[in-house]
């Protein structure tokens, strides 16, 4: 699925081929999760052309979230987007994801390192389908407390926590895990943040116990261009549940409604909602295409 004999990566500088690459079984990152790394997208646009979504704020977190590390980075946001264009060119790709991982070198002690490695890694992803709305269970799990670890930093090793509460949900037959705070507030999901509607007007957890998305500061900077109220506050999983819609967005999930919370099923028709003129102008964003405001329903 990720790839074959002839699929090519960017690693430390060079395209190499993907099945050939390396990695050291003594890298802090393999045994303690430290390292850091990205999610980002790339589209055909309706011109014909590869573009990257918010390429320049997904390296500029990744430089953030080594230096929040300790792990050292040495690249530029513009040699690493020029690398990205030339490796999706290079594996004939236009609707992909691209993976970044700045990983660490064999070091089995806690030290800091002078050195780290990247690698840029793209593989196939199908344009938008959602029209399956998610069932949504809140997770037993909560998220790292940001006292612990660097909570805006996208690290490795916060991803177990992830893996611990998306199984958790699809083991219960739910589609995906919301997670609390530690102060019992809602968070977000495993690998994507949460709005919800409520008369019209958007809400959001603040970015203080959360991964600060960048299609959630997209999901705002829409709101401020359709005029649609959003406002960033703590809220429960009780206020949620009284909510008319409410939906995820990330990289991956790009804008996805929920069906039900805990099976608490959402009121409002999904084609009705203000959350859903959302989910349509991010379409049109990643792809460049026009928002016309006529879309917008009242
Ligand atoms: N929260 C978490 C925990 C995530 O892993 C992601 C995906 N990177 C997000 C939120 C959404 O972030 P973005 O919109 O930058 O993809």
């Amino acid at each position: 699925m990720y790839y074959n004999e002839d699929t090519i990566i960017y690693l430390n500088g060079e395209f190499v081929k993907s099945a050939e690459a390396k990695i050291d079984l003594y890298s802090q990152s393999l045994h303690y999760g430290y390292s850091v790394f990205e999610g980002i997208r790339s589209y055909k646009t309706i011109k014909g052309e590869t573009a990257i979504f918010k390429a320049g704020e997904h390296y500029s977190r990744l430089k953030n979230s080594a230096d929040a590390m300790n792990i050292p980075f040495t690249y530029s946001s513009e040699e690493l987007i020029t690398a990205t264009y030339e490796l999706l060119s290079r594996n004939n790709m236009q609707d992909a994801y691209i993976r970044p991982l700045v990983y660490a070198p064999a070091n089995m002690s806690f030290t800091k390192n002078t050195e780290s490695f990247l690698v840029i890694a793209v593989w196939k992803m199908e344009p938008f389908l959602g029209e399956k709305l998610l069932k949504v269970m809140t997770s037993s799990f909560q998220r790292p407390n940001p006292k612990g670890f660097k909570i805006e930093a996208k690290a490795s090793g916060h991803y177990v926590n992830s893996i611990l509460a998306s199984q958790e949900a699809k083991a219960r037959g739910y589609d995906e895990a919301l997670l609390l705070d530690i102060n019992d507030f809602v968070a977000e999901g495993p690998g994507a943040n949460v709005f919800f509607e409520k008369n019209g007007k958007l809400f959001t957890p603040p970015t203080k116990n959360i991964l600060a998305g960048i299609t959630r500061a997209t999901v705002i900077e829409i709101c401020k261009e359709l005029d649609i109220t959003v406002e960033e506050k703590y809220f429960t999983g009780d206020e949620l549940k009284e909510a008319d819609a409410a939906f995820f967005c990330g990289t991956a999930a790009e804008v996805i409604g929920w069906e039900s919370l805990d099976n608490v099923k959402f009121p409002k028709a999904w084609n009705e909602t203000v959350s859903s003129i959302i989910q349509e102008a991010y379409q049109c964003k990643v792809l460049h295409k026009e928002f016309k405001r006529s879309f917008v329903r009242a």
